[in-house]
């Protein structure tokens, strides 16, 4: 193919997701808070992020970055090989420390870590299911995986086990993947059933808790202390990105699962060790993480308090934990969720819209996700610009 007819294929690929809406366009946010930023020059009230704790701005995280970054900007080398500094490694430990199981391994990122977990433990002659909502990242690692992908809805667990009933004799292993948290609407999912499923059939669940982590349970690990089956859970999965507020991503639990992972998982030794400050920057976190619990209790009010008005301005919200930081308001219309979110944007609001092929069909939405630091006012506000700017919409 010429460069020519190379350039036109993409173009009229590109012309076709705009045809359909679906073109996603870059732009440039300038975060001046955690829950304040500027968008196309203007000032906004964020509700866009997933730094739930507001720890991407927090003085002793970013001290400690600022520490470690003086000395040395990237790693150098995969942690295989000469990357794996004593910041990684103190961070490995505070991860297992903070996630009470045996040992923690980082990844470059948090999809990284569901790439390169699930591709190393599901075989060829393995079987995998996967819901049907789960993060791409896990969707992918599960495609990408030599095993059978069966894919199964959460709304009806019955039906997960008769299909695995059906055909785990066909297969040397089972493995049940999800999300602990779904990331377009904040909903949980119900781990005991899904370990007694597990139990049952003797399968192997595995759990991202990338929205979960920081967030949920007593001392903040997730929805896996929260629902209290941390000791059935042999594979749990984090990212350092969201209420952590850096980067990277991690597996949690025994070292058998850790060192095998350390041998086989190509996300993580073919790709470059993450920089050192990166590390510092995230211990510091799992500190105030534990230091500062009263962070986490503030979101869960303030994720309540938005609820609650959400739903008095009569907007249609996903069913969701109330404490869930993420609230779906369902729109349904893809083009109408669009204009909503260009009009708050444009109100100085931002909330972002989410439309198929991201979520199913029908359930456009806006996607609100709180931090602790918003207060009654920001969100007071923003539902009331929503009210009158979705009434107006539908007129
Ligand atoms: N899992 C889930 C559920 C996510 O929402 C995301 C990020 N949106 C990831 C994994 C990937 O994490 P990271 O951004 O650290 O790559």
């Amino acid at each position: 193919m010429s460069n020519d007819s190379f350039h036109q294929r993409l173009e009229a690929s590109l012309r076709k997701l705009e045809s359909v809406h679906q073109r996603r366009m870059r732009r440039s946010v300038e975060a001046v808070s955690t829950t304040e930023c500027i968008v196309d020059g203007r000032l906004c009230i964020s509700f866009a992020t997933n730094d739930y704790l507001g720890l991407t701005r927090h003085s002793s995280v970013v001290a400690a970055f600022a520490a470690a970054a003086a000395k040395q900007a990237g790693s150098g080398a995969s942690a295989l090989i000469a990357g794996r500094s004593p910041f990684h490694m103190r961070l490995e430990e505070a991860i297992a420390k903070f996630e009470a199981t045996q040992s923690a391994l980082l990844f470059p990122s948090g999809f990284a870590a569901n790439m390169g977990t699930l591709t190393s433990l599901i075989g060829e002659r393995d079987a995998v299911f996967c819901d049907r909502d789960n993060h791409a990242s896990l969707i992918d690692a599960c495609r990408a995986s030599a095993g059978r992908l069966l894919i199964y809805d959460r709304r009806d667990l019955s039906k997960l086990g008769d299909s695995i009933a059906r055909r785990r004799m066909d297969f040397d292993a089972t493995f049940i993947v999800t999300d602990s948290v779904f990331s377009m609407d904040g909903t949980l999912a119900d781990l005991p059933q899904l370990c007694d499923v597990a139990d049952h059939f003797e399968a192997t669940l595995i759990v991202d808790e990338a929205h979960g982590t920081g967030v949920f349970g007593a001392t903040g690990r997730g929805v896996c202390e929260l629902q209290a089956v941390e000791d059935r859970v042999p594979v749990k999965i984090g990212t350092l990105s969201k209420a952590i507020g850096g980067l990277g991503g991690f597996v949690a639990g025994s070292n058998t699962l850790c060192e095998w992972l350390w041998n086989s998982a190509r996300s993580q030794f073919f790709s470059t060790a993450l920089p050192p400050a990166v590390c510092a920057a995230a211990e510091a976190a799992l500190q105030v993480i534990a230091s500062e619990p009263q962070r986490r209790a503030t979101l869960t009010v303030r994720s309540m308090f938005a609820r609650q008005l959400l739903m008095e301005a009569e907007m249609e919200l996903i069913s969701a934990a109330a404490e869930s930081p993420i609230i779906g308001v369902l729109l349904r219309d893809d083009d109408l969720v669009v204009r909503v979110s260009q009009r708050m944007l444009a109100t100085g609001f931002f909330i972002p819209a989410v439309r198929p092929p991201t979520v199913a069909a029908g359930t456009a939405r806006l996607r609100m996700s709180l931090c602790c630091d918003h207060n009654e006012d920001q969100i007071r506000s923003a539902v009331y610009q929503l009210r009158e700017v979705v009434q107006s919409e539908r007129r």
